[in-house]
């Protein structure tokens, strides 16, 4: 069979309202252009972020239903604990609310001022974490994980070259660990190789440096593994992941993704020093270290969600529909990231609307746009997230792209829903040469995004 269906069949459903362009132009006017302040119920589609959307199965559901709410020893961690020693054979299994907690947890007690931790692409979570220890979070992914337009099967790669380097030319003692994120969520999320992988741990090992993994979307990463790189065809998706592991000395996760829970996270490590450290500081501030701040039954959840999303026919069709979204938006003439990510499609506003210069924000007016056209909502990752204003000269400083990330939560929307979704992008191509760019209103002193207002120009 050439279509890969859906699969899951739907038990419960969740309406979401159809509004009138009139509607929607009143509800843009009152959120100041910006997306974030848009109310959620007035949202149709939503691709704002695959962060703790994701539906949960019958059985996470069930599994709730059995959460042990212990405060000390619950069965609930056990299962957990059980649940990621099994995939990443690490040794000490740290519950946290959030991806975000693990890495304070991580960096609190690692960095220190003036070291530098490298990695293909910091997701900003973990950027902020460490510079917030005064630390630098160096980016060396690939020059072709840059490129928009370059077609390669791991764009995720980081460089090796570049990691050797930084480590003939500093004192290791300020390189606390090396890092790898999979995929690479900053960067288009793009997968990386096994090969690469290999190769980092190789090198820092050598040097006696930990390697640890960014893992949020860890089976997406090996799902293109087994998919595009040879020697890994007949392997399981667990397996993979097992081999991946093992070059690595811990990871921090968000279980918002890739555990189909709607919150929680972890960080595990082998490093009995550094646990014992990591564990006296969760007990501090998020709690005790069988429960990290999250209940019972989001344990047990997270643990079910673990195994659901190393099964080969949830991965296929995961990739397969992302990449569905993305060839079909090719076909209709829309610039996109190539080739697709795991979880979303990165739209090049750049390209789409050339006669917009990066001032006039394009990625903000399309992702205007595409909601007073079809309802749908979508994040802007250019110079409105990543530029800045000059504090001295008050010049504009633009974004490296001028990208709109379409994020598909997982197992939230059907093919129709991706149709609809092309449509709606098709119709604005066809009319790209009206739309006009976007000022600053109001502009947020930090993390603009968030919070800024804009007007049309
Ligand atoms: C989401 C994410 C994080 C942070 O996780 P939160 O649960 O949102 O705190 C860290 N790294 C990557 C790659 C992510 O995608």
């Amino acid at each position: 069979m050439k279509t890969i269906i859906e699969p899951f069949k739907i038990k419960m459903v969740e309406p979401i309202k159809m509004t009138t362009r009139e509607q929607r132009n009143n509800i843009v006017l009152a959120a100041g252009h910006n997306p974030f302040l848009i109310r959620a119920e007035d949202v149709l589609i939503d691709l704002l972020t695959d962060s703790g959307t994701s539906s949960m199965s019958d059985r996470q559901w069930a599994e709730l239903m059995m959460g042990d709410e212990s405060y000390a020893g619950s069965r609930s961690y056990f299962k957990f604990e059980e649940t990621i020693r099994d995939i990443t054979g690490y040794e000490y299994i740290i519950p946290t609310h959030q991806g975000r907690a693990a890495e304070r947890i991580l960096f609190s007690i690692t960095t220190k001022e003036g070291d530098i931790i490298p990695n293909n692409t910091h997701f900003d979570t973990t950027r902020a974490n460490i510079e917030y220890n005064k630390a630098l979070a160096l980016d060396l992914v690939t020059a072709e994980g840059r490129d928009p337009e370059t077609r390669l099967p791991f764009k995720g790669n980081i460089d090796i070259e570049a990691v050797g380097k930084l480590l003939e030319g500093t004192s290791l003692s300020r390189i606390p660990m090396g890092m790898m994120t999979v995929t690479n969520n900053a960067s288009g999320g793009q997968p990386v190789s096994m090969a690469n992988i290999r190769a980092m741990s190789e090198l820092l090992h050598s040097k006696g440096i930990p390697f640890i993994f960014d893992a949020c979307r860890f089976a997406e990463n090996c799902y293109f593994i087994k998919t595009r790189e040879p020697g890994y065809e007949d392997k399981s998706l667990k397996d993979i992941a097992r081999e991946m592991f093992s070059y690595g000395d811990g990871c921090t996760m968000s279980a918002k993704k890739d555990a189909f829970a709607n919150m929680g996270g972890f960080l595990a490590l082998n490093n009995k020093e550094w646990a014992d450290k990591a564990k006296t500081l969760l007990i501090l501030t998020e709690g005790f270290s069988t429960y990290g701040g999250l209940a019972g039954r989001d344990l047990a959840a997270i643990a079910q969600g673990l195994k659901e999303i190393l099964e080969e026919d949830y991965m296929q069709y995961r990739v397969r529909s992302t990449a569905y979204l993305g060839d079909n938006l090719e076909r209709v003439g829309v610039p996109t990231f190539v080739p697709a990510g795991g979880h979303a499609i990165y739209i090049d506003a750049k390209r789409m609307l050339p006669h917009i210069p990066p001032k006039h924000l394009p990625g903000q007016a399309l992702c205007v746009e595409l909601y007073l056209e079809a309802g749908i909502r979508a994040v802007e990752i250019g110079s409105v997230m990543f530029g800045k204003t000059d504090a001295e000269t008050g010049d504009f400083v633009p974004g490296q792209n001028e990208l709109v990330r379409l994020a598909l939560p997982r197992r939230v929307y059907t093919q129709s829903h991706m149709d609809y979704i092309i449509e709606a992008l098709e119709n604005l191509s066809k009319r790209k040469d009206e739309i006009r760019g976007m000022q600053f209103d109001y502009e947020a002193p930090i993390l603009r995004h968030f919070t800024s207002t804009f007007s049309w120009v």
